[in-house]
């Protein structure tokens, strides 16, 4: 019943907020930690970058000393990783790029904007100058102390996903540890007695495991600890027995298929069976079917055996809640609003998520819309987020979701 159905938006407010956060920590390397999720923040306890450095190749000089034909004497070269002398009065010091800024210059000249000249200085000597066509503005290709983080500021906050940036940015600080939540153990099942792994010959009525090889990937890009428990066959008693033992190994359980409403279908009879089910309705396509529950304190999400399906609803849903039990921060979903590029004229009752991308500006989608249909997954790079009841006309306003946004 259509009214029974939860709305995306009420079903995934409801799904994260289901997810109790992890209650461990552990300390890692930080060259281990990638994909990991911060437990603690991350305080600086040094100013990055350490010193006030040079910005450009070219001079450092007081302003003061700047005149519009004003030669300076240039006493000193620093390069980055030395330090150089106080600055004499009407000096300049060839600098380049990340060295420190010498006592008392206050700007960097870049290279472009300076002439040199080599001086007699008597007696046979002679010495390299600078003059600087324009005016330098005060601080202008200085990088502060600092300007970057200071230090006692919340570098990451907790909930912090540890991605490339942000192992950067804790080497920036000089960290080799980290304090992240423990891993995530989620144990994957696959219920069908028509499905066959690859590398298997494929006998009639038989289809290749598709959602295995999705699932894994997905859940391991998570940073997820990833258990394939393998198949089960379509029956109740065997159902039971696998989810049972899953549920004592695992965090978090994920199925496939079987979690319609025909006899074939006994994952949720088996839940039922094992612990406390909340089987959710979605009023989407593809994906309606979408099955939580808990066996003690172990989560069970059912996804569809559609693969297409079994994609999305892990996109929508099951990515948002494996991260809140990770502990990381919530994020929204995200949207742009982009004209379409197609007409939809016989709109469905419920939301849909198309197969899309953008071309020329304007959101194409692929021929082929069926749940089943892997093709249109792999050929798409967002999904386009139809509503209810919408006609569509080419240039329409539509809300396009990027994959990679939606998967990183
Ligand atoms: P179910 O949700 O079990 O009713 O399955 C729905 C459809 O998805 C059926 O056509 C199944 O054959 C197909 N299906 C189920 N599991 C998989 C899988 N692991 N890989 C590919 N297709 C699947
Ligand atoms: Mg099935």
């Amino acid at each position: 019943m259509a009214d029974s159905m939860l709305t995306v938006d009420a079903a995934r407010d409801q799904l994260i907020r289901s997810a109790r956060p992890p209650t461990g920590r552990e300390t890692v390397a930080a060259t281990d930690a990638l994909g990991r999720v911060l437990a603690e923040p991350l305080l600086a306890d040094l100013a990055v970058p350490p010193f006030a450095n040079a910005a450009m190749d070219g001079y450092a000089l007081r302003l003061a000393d700047w005149s519009a034909d004003g030669w300076l004497a240039v006493r000193q070269r620093i390069v980055a990783g030395q330090v150089g002398r106080p600055l004499g009065a009407g000096e300049a010091a060839r600098i380049f790029t990340g060295a420190p800024i010498p006592a008392g210059a206050d700007c960097v000249a870049m290279q472009e904007d300076c002439d040199t000249r080599q001086t007699d200085m008597g007696e046979g000597a002679s010495g390299p100058e600078v003059r600087v066509r324009r005016a330098p503005r005060p601080g202008e290709h200085v990088r502060p102390a600092g300007e970057d983080i200071a230090p006692g500021q919340t570098a990451l906050a907790a909930g912090a996903r540890l991605g490339p940036a942000q192992l950067g940015l804790t080497a920036a600080l000089g960290r080799t540890e980290l304090m992240v939540y423990p891993r995530l153990r989620v144990a994957l099942l696959y219920t069908g007695d028509e499905i066959v792994l690859p590398g298997q010959p494929l006998g009639p009525g038989q289809i290749y495991n598709s959602n295995r090889a999705m699932l894994a990937a997905l859940t391991a890009g998570l940073g997820c600890a990833v258990t394939d428990l393998g198949q089960v066959p379509d029956r109740l008693d065997a159902t039971v027995a696998l989810l049972d033992a899953a549920s004592r190994q695992a965090d978090v359980v994920i199925t496939s298929g079987g979690v319609s409403v025909g006899e074939e279908d006994h994952v949720r009879a088996a839940l039922q069976r094992l612990g406390q089910v909340e089987l959710w309705k979605v009023a989407m396509k593809p994906g309606k079917p979408l099955l939580y529950g808990r066996i003690d304190g172990t989560d069970l999400i059912g996804l569809p055996g559609n693969p297409v399906s079994a994609f999305v609803v892990f996109a929508l849903f099951v990515r948002p809640f494996l991260l809140a039990r990770m502990g990381a921060s919530p994020e929204p979903l995200p949207g742009y609003t982009l004209p379409a590029g197609f007409d939809w004229t016989r709109p469905g009752k419920r939301r849909e998520f198309l197969r899309a991308r953008v071309e020329a500006g304007r959101v194409v989608l692929h021929s082929k819309q069926g749940s089943g249909a892997l093709s249109s997954l792999a050929w798409a790079q967002g999904l386009a987020d139809l509503p209810a009841d919408t006609v569509i006309h080419a240039g329409d306003p539509i809300n396009y979701m990027p994959l990679a946004e939606l998967m990183q």
